[in-house]
């Protein structure tokens, strides 16, 4: 099958961060026939690949990558019954948009997240008390180690909380050309998370309520990418929220300034663990919406959001090596205050400081 590659081709545009050098080489791939060959090129010239979707779960190397992006861009949906299969390269809203008009319950939480469909399974992609291990029935993709398109089944992929086996130990492995849902036809909402439960009451919400008020929520923290909307790149949340051992949380009810028990933000995951909320120790080590390291004497082009704690920034002109370098201050204040090592959300794709 017939691919196209080419050369230095910018990567940044290509990524909701906006920021990072340029690809080597770079192939988009619009069919899963087209996985094969291309890997074989990056094989013959014993070059890295990394695989890239819709670009907002990344922060790329100042360096660019010096190997082959394989751009996912394969689109389609067939609907068979309440299930439905999806190219990898879809628009993951634009698919939740649509069943929430098919009246398909299942995705509505994940409303206004950024990225392709095949993304949504690498680390579990979650909003809102849903994720998408509670409907993905099948990843089909392509295994670089067996040479083959393989199915993996939901408990194949190993899912937990921002996690699956593609960014765990077969991280790489695995080239997704399409995922398959399960969805429930004319199905209630899910509506578990308490800002959604307080916003839209007790009355039964249709799936198009629930669609509405996450994005309105979404947007009141800047977590939804618009046209001339946020001027600021961003991966959206830069930290997963800590899931604590037993030891963790007394550890951290003892920490001088925080009361025992009650102030302390702890929520279950659908995964049955307890976590904390990394906004919160971030704002509590001393880092405000807003903060923005000087740069001679000038605020620098790399922060965090006005509008949520957790989103670290690019205000324009930012490098990855100032995000990092943020990522590590902030990082090593909560770890200093809590003993609480915060580890970030996006992949880093190059050579360091990212990669
Ligand atoms: C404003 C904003 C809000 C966000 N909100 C949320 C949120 O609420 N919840 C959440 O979980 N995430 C959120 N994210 C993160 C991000 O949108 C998701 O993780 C998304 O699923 C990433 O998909 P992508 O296609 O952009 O992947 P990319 O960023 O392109 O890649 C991310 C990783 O997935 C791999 N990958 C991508 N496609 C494939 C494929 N076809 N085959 C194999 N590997 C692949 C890449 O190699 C890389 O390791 C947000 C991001 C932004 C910018």
């Amino acid at each position: 099958m017939k691919i196209a590659v080419k050369a230095n081709v910018a990567l940044a545009p290509l990524t909701t961060f906006e920021i990072g050098g340029a690809a080597r080489h770079f192939c988009a791939i619009t069919e899963e026939g087209q996985i094969p060959p291309a890997l074989e090129f990056a094989e013959r010239q014993q070059l890295p690949v990394f695989v890239l979707g819709g670009g907002s779960n990344v922060l790329v190397s100042d360096a660019g990558f010096p190997g082959l992006v394989l751009a996912i861009r394969i689109v389609g949906r067939q609907r068979s019954g309440s299930e439905v299969e999806v190219g990898a390269g879809e628009n993951w809203d634009g698919f939740v948009a649509w069943c929430v008009q098919q009246d398909l319950a299942g995705l509505e939480c994940l409303s206004g997240i950024p990225g392709s469909t095949g993304g949504t399974p690498i680390q579990n992609v979650g909003a809102y008390g849903q994720e998408v291990a509670e409907t993905i029935t099948a990843v089909r993709a392509w295994d670089r180690q067996a040479r083959e398109f393989v199915e993996l089944g939901r408990g194949d992929c190993r899912f937990a909380y921002r996690f699956s086996r593609f960014n765990g130990s077969d991280g790489g492995r695995y080239v997704v050309s399409s995922v398959r849902f399960a969805l429930r036809p004319g199905g209630a909402p899910a509506v578990r998370y308490p800002d959604l439960q307080k916003r839209l009451g007790a009355a039964q919400p249709s799936l198009a309520q629930v669609r509405d008020t996450v994005l309105a929520v979404r947007r009141g923290k800047g977590m939804v990418i618009e046209a001339g909307g946020a001027p600021w790149g961003s991966a959206g949340s830069y930290f997963k929220n800590p899931v604590l051992t037993a030891e963790q949380y007394e550890a951290l009810a003892h920490v001088a300034d925080l009361p025992r028990g009650g102030h302390l933000p702890l929520f279950a995951g659908p995964d049955g663990q307890t976590k904390t909320s990394a906004a919160w120790l971030i704002e509590k080590a001393g880092f405000a919406k807003g903060f923005r390291p000087l740069v001679n004497g000038q605020p620098g082009p790399a922060g965090l959001s006005p509008q949520h704690t957790l989103a670290l920034v690019n205000y324009g002109g930012a490098r990855a090596a100032d995000v990092f370098a943020l990522q590590e201050e902030i990082q090593a204040a909560v770890e200093a205050k809590f003993g609480i090592r915060l580890q970030p959300e996006p992949i880093f794709v190059g050579p360091p400081p990212c990669g």
